[in-house]
């Protein structure tokens, strides 16, 4: 096995202790991993995929752009775009990812669906998740909790898109504030309609989808652990 693969293979058991030490049913409680492969080159993608991973992050459009393009020939590869996102770089994403994590404006939601029009085989609504910035540190991306509900509704009023969940990042490197930040993502989830209306929850990287998991993740975006460190 390639060492891709052999980590691919250490997340996934990762996820699996996580979901049984948090009493959560590994099989109908589910938790995709997102592999993120950004500033890692298309070959350390093509290891991945022929390891069976098929969801890869990405964090920046342009980035993106080059890599879909190079990879074509992988016609079920699901690409996650991740990072921050311009409001002028909607068009060179919409028509390529499966899904945004990181809609934090009703102005991006609305580009993004008039982007959308066109679409990558294998799918039809662009799948959308709201960014949250739940620790109110200015620097960090993501709508206020106050600002959410709007920018839900902005999703929900466009055809093209299909609302899926919530996204959060804690700061970097602090384990306590994961912990809290994760469980108050949860929170609001419930507060603005609970599972049924928001299904998934991104949250969790290398260092803490653990920590993710025990909270109700159901997206882990994890880019270390399976490539290493990035240049
Ligand atoms: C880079 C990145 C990740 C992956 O982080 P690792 O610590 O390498 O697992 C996850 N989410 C976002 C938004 C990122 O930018």
């Amino acid at each position: 096995m390639s060492t891709i693969a052999v980590r691919l293979a250490e997340v996934h058991a990762r996820i699996e202790a996580a979901l049984s030490a948090s009493g959560r049913d590994p099989r109908s409680s589910g938790v995709r991993l997102v592999a993120v492969s950004k500033r890692h080159p298309p070959e350390a993608i093509r290891e991945a995929y022929a390891a069976g991973q098929r969801a890869f992050g990405e964090n920046y459009a342009q980035e993106l752009e080059s890599k879909a393009a190079a990879l074509r020939d992988l016609v079920d590869i699901e690409w996650h775009f991740i990072g921050h996102l311009q409001t002028n770089k909607a068009r060179v994403v919409a028509p390529i990812a499966c899904i945004v994590h990181t809609v934090d404006s009703t102005y991006l939601a609305k580009e993004l669906a008039r982007r959308a029009t066109s679409a990558p085989a294998n799918r039809s609504r662009l799948e959308v998740l709201v960014e949250v910035n739940v620790s109110g540190e200015a620097r960090k991306s993501g709508v206020s909790p106050q600002d959410l509900e709007e920018v839900l509704a902005a999703v929900e009023a466009a055809p093209v898109l299909s609302l899926r969940g919530l996204m959060t990042m804690p700061p970097f490197g602090d384990p306590a504030a994961a912990r809290s930040i994760f469980s108050t993502l949860a929170s609001i989830r419930n507060l603005h309609g609970g599972a049924p209306r928001l299904p998934d929850l991104s949250m969790g990287m290398s260092d803490d989808l653990e920590l993710a998991i025990h909270a109700g993740a159901t997206l882990v975006r994890i880019g270390t652990a399976i490539f290493g460190s990035r240049a």
